[in-house]
This record gives structure tokens, C-alpha cells and sequence, in this order.
């Protein structure tokens, strides 16, 4: 798939709630399904088949011809990425200024969100007369708020010192001056053309509107928000979408699963750490007649990559980089190894990808965190605890991320994309 398809999915992703629907919307134009896990799936044809859980994590699988699976092959991913977000009742007025309350969401390089033109974009969930409620999701991609820095005349050490940030203090953005709409809430269904009373709450999230773009003297770069980890939900979605056709007639189901909450632990009905995958699979063989002893038969065939943006080296702090593990921009994917387990590859899971790449001429890398800084985790080692099936980390190197900025190669995004669609058809099990 192309980097103007790459470029089009992240502009139209500010949230997780628009990542899962841009991912179903792209499934679905490949034959895909939504399916509705409140109905019975026993009589499950073969087909392309998707399940949106909580709006923001998708689960998308193939029921072969056959009618049978030997094994799944699983892509994981997450749909979330550091930001701010609009707490519950977030207007307030401070020095002639109309403000909102916001959260960190995640591990968020805060100096990264000041200065910039911020749009809105979430989930409202509104009344709906004597039926309950529905949601609507909104992108309001105008240039609504700021969160401005300090003048260097207030902040003398600021150079020196480095920026400091109170995330209580220093990150509510400015929405305007408090003269004319100063409440989220009406100012939200104004933009969705309903009643404001109607509104009985929303999720709303800050986005950086600079639009995803190719940069650097050769269009070598991608400069973009949320490519960790929206780049790999698009490589792992485009994958399947593109192979479906050939997983169709093989034995094994390709699996994508797009979670959510990967930021903050991984820990939610959405995320990960829930039963939902392990649940989803249990379906999947049962629909084809398996019993729960066919389940685990299967599973102990099954293989996770774990697709999660890796670090590249960084040329003016390659010294925060482990010696012989630095990770080049457009040098292809990356495997993860970390013996405290924060990545879950093995010796046999390096052994497994690096052969996948070179089975699709793609180029490969190694990559393991100095030993003196704590690493970063990602969803394999949930996954790998939750399924007990063997594991890999893998991404593709990038710099700058967390920030709301963030950028990687032009190169590396159709390599994965090349490596996961042979990686959901590859009989080999390790
Ligand atoms: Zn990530």
C-alpha cells in the first residue's frame, strides 16, 4: 500500500475512535464484514470478517475455504497515542481567558504540544429520545486552541534549563477569550447539528492540525502525529486487506488486532491485557466445529508479532543508544530483544522474522536498550502472557517518539506491510 494511502489514513485518525473506523472503512472496501458479537457466529461462512470492540479496537480476521484452522497468525497493534485530553467538565475562565481542563493521556513529550494550532476530535454520545443513546464522532480540524508557551523575558533559563512543565498548570490550552461560546459542550453540538442538552458526555482529545506529509531533501521522510502506533495499524490492515484472496484458501487464519489503551498499560476492556482476543480465537475455532480442546491445539500452532514502532538512532544523542543496536531510518523493520521481558522475542522469534524478511528482500534490524535506561514495553509480552503463544516484537525505526510530532522513513512503511502479508501466510511454526 502507498505512503499517499499511509498519508490519508493518519490525517484521518486524530483519535482511536477514527483509527478503528478508518481501518474498518479500508477492510471494508476489501470485501471485509463487521460482525456483531452480541449474535451467534455458528454458522460462521467462509468469509472476511471484522469486530469493532468499544469503538476504539477492531479484531479482523479470515475463515478459510477449508473451513478449518491449523493455526492463527496473529498481527497485534494499538490504535492510542500519547495526547491531551478534554476532562469531564473542562470550561473554566482564568485572567479574561476561556480554558479547558486537560489529561495526559500516556508517556507525551509535553513541550511537544505547545505552540501548536490544536484542533478537536473525540466521541459524543448523545440522547437519543426514548431509544437510548448514539454516538457520533466529530473532527472539528480548525485551529481552536493553543497551549502557549512562556515568553523567554518570563523564563530567562528556559534555554539553559530545559522546559519544565507542570501538567496541572502549564498544559490547559487556551480556547479563546471569554466573550463569546466559552463551553465545550455547545460549541461541540453546534459542530454536530444537534441540541446541547442532547450531549450527555463526550471524549474529546487535542490533535496537532499539521497535516502528515513526506519531508527531508529526497522525500526520504515521513513528518507526522501518531505514527506509534497508527503506522503499523495501517501496515498490519493494509496486509490483510491486500492478501485476504490468498489467506482464503489456506489453512490458517490471519488475525489483526488493533487494541486500544497501549499507552497507559494495556489494561481495559479495549486494551491488550482483556479477554477479548483470547475470546475472539475461541469463537473462530468453534465456528468451524472445533471443540475447546481444538482451541488449545490450535493456539499451540499460532504465532503474535507484535507491531510497535521501534527507535531509530538519533544523530545527536547516539550515545543514549545500546553500541551495535542503532536502528537506521528506511533500513527496514526491526526486531525488539529484551531479556527483562518488556519485548517478548525469543532466540527462535529473531530467528522466525529475520527469515520472513529475507524471504521478502527485506532488509532487517536489531534492537536492544542500553542497559543503564529503563525500556519501554509494548503489547507483546501481554499478548505472549495472555495466549502463551510465541511472540515477537517487531516496528519500524523512528525518531522523536511520544511528541506530537513525529517522523520515520518513506521506505520502511511498504516493507512491513510486505513482511506481515508473508507472516499471516507462513505455514512455518516455531
Ligand atoms: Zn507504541
Amino acid at each position: 500500500m502507498s505512503n499517499v494511502d499511509l498519508l490519508a489514513f493518519l490525517r484521518a485518525s486524530p483519535t482511536p475512535y477514527h483509527a478503528t473506523s478508518e481501518a474498518a472503512a479500508r477492510l471494508t472496501k476489501a470485501g471485509f464484514a463487521p460482525l456483531d458479537e452480541r449474535t451467534s457466529w455458528s454458522q460462521l461462512a467462509a468469509g472476511r470478517y471484522f469486530v469493532i470492540h468499544g469503538g476504539t479496537c477492531l479484531v479482523a480476521f479470515v475463515i478459510p475455504k477449508a473451513k478449518k484452522c491449523d493455526g492463527f497468525r496473529i498481527v497485534g497493534a494499538h490504535t492510542d497515542s500519547p495526547n491531551l485530553r478534554v476532562k469531564p467538565t473542562p470550561d473554566y475562565v482564568k485572567e479574561g481567558y476561556a480554558q479547558l481542563g486537560v489529561e495526559v493521556y500516556g508517556g507525551a513529550l509535553l513541550n511537544s504540544w505547545l505552540d501548536r494550532d490544536l484542533g478537536l476530535a473525540g466521541r459524543a454520545v448523545v440522547r437519543n429520545g426514548s431509544n437510548g443513546f448514539t454516538v457520533r464522532d466529530f473532527v472539528v480540524a480548525r485551529p481552536l486552541l493553543r497551549v502557549a508557551q512562556l515568553a523567554i523575558h518570563l523564563d530567562r533559563d528556559v534555554n539553559e534549563k530545559g522546559v519544565v512543565l507542570n501538567r496541572q498548570e502549564h498544559l490547559a490550552p487556551i480556547f479563546g477569550l471569554a466573550t463569546g461560546i466559552t463551553q465545550l459542550t455547545p460549541f461541540i453540538a453546534n459542530e454536530l447539528g444537534v441540541d446541547a442538552k442532547s450531549i450527555v458526555s463526550t471524549d474529546t482529545m487535542l490533535f496537532d492540525l499539521t497535516a502528515p506529509t513526506l519531508g527531508g531533501q529526497n522525500d526520504e521522510f515521513i513528518f507526522s502525529a501518531r505514527l506509534d502506533n497508527l503506522a503499523m495499524c495501517h501496515a498490519g490492515t493494509s496486509a490483510l486487506a491486500g492478501g485476504a484472496e490468498t489467506f482464503e484458501s489456506s489453512a490458517l487464519v490471519p488475525v489483526l488486532a488493533l487494541f486500544d489503551h497501549e499507552e497507559v498499560g494495556s489494561e481495559s476492556q479495549t486494551g491488550a491485557a482483556s479477554a477479548l482476543l483470547p475470546r475472539i480465537l475461541e469463537r473462530i475455532v468453534s465456528a468451524l466445529g472445533g471443540s475447546r480442546d481444538d482451541f488449545h491445539r490450535v493456539l499451540s500452532s499460532s504465532i503474535c508479532l507484535s507491531a510497535d514502532m521501534a527507535h531509530a538512532v538519533h544523530p545527536n544523542y547516539d550515545g543514549r543508544h545500546e553500541p551495535r543496536h542503532k536502528p537506521m531510518i528506511n533500513g527496514g523493520p526491526v526486531i525488539k530483544v529484551n531479556s527483562q521481558q518488556r519485548y517478548a522475542t525469543s532466540a527462535m522469534g529473531v530467528a522466525f522474522f529475520g527469515e520472513l524478511c529475507r524471504a521478502s528482500e527485506v532488509p532487517v534490524q536489531k534492537y536492544s536498550h542500553r542497559t543503564d535506561l529503563p525500556c519501554g514495553s509494548t503489547i507483546g509480552p501481554i499478548t505472549a502472557t495472555h495466549l502463551g503463544i510465541p511472540t515477537v516484537d517487531v516496528g519500524n525505526p523512528m525518531l522523536s517518539m511520544h511528541s506530537s510530532r513525529e517522523m520515520c522513513g518513506s521506505r520502511d512503511p511498504a516493507r512491513m506491510t510486505q513482511v506481515l502479508g508473508a507472516f499471516f501466510a507462513t505455514t512455518t511454526t516455531i
